[in-house]
């Protein structure tokens, strides 16, 4: 396998990196006021699908460039800034690949196309309340009445919820899985308040409640024959997480460096002290460990394959961990300044939880582990 980057590649890291440093130069990139984040994460999309960012993954053409370098691009997106990454993935990386994957031409025109140009904002919902797919049947359901459906639900959290146009929301009609695809605005759709946390500060984030909202047969993908269609989304939501973990790890470990160059106690800086400089050591040696690790689960041959499913979840667990260790690590180096809020540590530290939760929870995908290991 090669993980070099070809010149085309590393000129599309540049375009992104230019873009997200000019973004974070005008702005506030973990904008904390929800109008703010919205509008931000519009001007954001805008500007990226000046690049071929948003087709990453999801378009194939030879002037898109493939996954290891979807992960390359992802990782500076995120290192910037972990919230306004998480939207942007969750409209494109989630809600377009799910209508690319799965659409006829006709929802594609709608759905995809503005979404890849960054003119609409996606979102998928998935968790419903006090449950977990991977363990649970979906209660949000579709009764066909005539030409119409009617979808009722109630989904606990949605990335992009609140603001988003388009809303993936995942349920059953007529005993099958299926994807309801829901506008902006639709009659029965409550949108909840918009969610506090402990990190992810930029994120847009609410519950969802569908009360008989009523949709025709064109916006709905699927019914598919199994589940593993759920199985198959929860794999590209971890690919997201990957990626996330490689641009905490990157902000984390950059500003602890240059802290520890910079920053002096008894007549030298802080690097020259052995325990700081093997922190940064293990540091490095987790982060770039992360990297061929990601790198390797997103580019392995996709279909039917269960190895490929359980190298992500392998890829998961490490990198979930090693974002929060490299993370902590160099709130330690930056110390009285890192736990003072605003610099990439506290930020990276904060927001490291979320990637264990989401997607596959580290705890359920050591399960997915250990059956494969056992041949069960
Ligand atoms: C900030 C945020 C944003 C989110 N955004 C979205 C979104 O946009 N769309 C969406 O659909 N969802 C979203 N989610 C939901 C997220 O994917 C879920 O929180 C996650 O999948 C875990 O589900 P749960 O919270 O129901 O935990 P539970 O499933 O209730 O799990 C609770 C605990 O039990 C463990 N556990 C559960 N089952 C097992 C098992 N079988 N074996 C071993 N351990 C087990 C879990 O690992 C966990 O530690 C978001 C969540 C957060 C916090």
């Amino acid at each position: 396998m090669n993980f070099d980057f070809t010149q085309q590649e590393l000129m599309l890291f540049k375009e992104i990196n230019d873009i997200m440093f000019g973004l974070a130069r005008e702005r506030t990139l973990e904008e904390k006021d929800p109008i703010s984040a919205e509008s931000l994460l519009r001007e954001a999309l805008d500007r990226l699908a000046k690049t071929s960012y948003l087709k990453l993954g999801i378009a194939q053409s030879k002037d898109i460039p493939g996954l290891c370098a979807m992960m390359g691009a992802m990782e500076i997106v995120s290192s910037c800034s972990p919230s306004l990454y998480l939207s942007i993935e969750m409209s494109t990386r989630l809600f377009g690949r799910i209508i690319s994957t799965y659409g006829n031409e006709k929802q594609k025109a709608k759905w995809l196309s503005p979404v890849l140009y960054g003119k609409k904002l996606g979102a998928v919902a998935l968790l419903e309340k006090t449950m977990n797919i991977d363990n649970d049947p979906m209660a949000t359901i579709g009764i066909r009445e005539n030409a119409l459906i009617k979808i009722s639900g109630v989904k606990n959290y949605v990335i992009n919820g609140p603001v988003a146009d388009f809303i993936a929301v995942a349920g059953t009609m007529e005993n099958k899985p299926a994807l309801f695809i829901v506008e902006k605005g639709i009659k029965g759709l409550i949108q909840g308040k918009r969610l506090e946390t402990i990190g992810l500060d930029g994120v847009v984030i609410s519950g969802l409640t569908l009360e008989n909202c009523q949709i025709n047969e064109d916006q709905i993908i699927g019914q598919f024959e199994d589940k593993s269609i759920l199985t198959t989304l929860r794999i590209w939501e971890n690919q997201i997480i990957l990626g996330s973990c490689l641009g905490m790890m990157k902000s984390s470990f950059e500003s602890a460096r240059t802290y520890a160059k910079t920053h002096k106690t008894g007549g030298k800086p802080i690097i020259a002290y052995q325990e700081v400089g093997f922190k940064l050591a293990e540091m490095l040696t987790l982060f770039q460990t992360s990297q061929l690790f990601a790198y390797r689960a997103v580019c392995a041959p996709e279909g039917k394959n269960r190895d490929f499913e359980v190298l992500t979840y392998c890829a998961k667990v490490f990198c979930t961990e090693a974002a929060e260790k490299v993370s902590g690590w160099a709130l330690q180096i930056l110390s009285g300044e890192g736990y003072i809020s605003g610099n990439p540590a506290e930020r990276s530290y904060r927001c490291a939880k979320y990637n264990q939760i989401a997607g596959t929870s580290t705890e359920i995908s050591r399960v997915k582990i250990g059956d494969a290991a056992i041949g069960a």
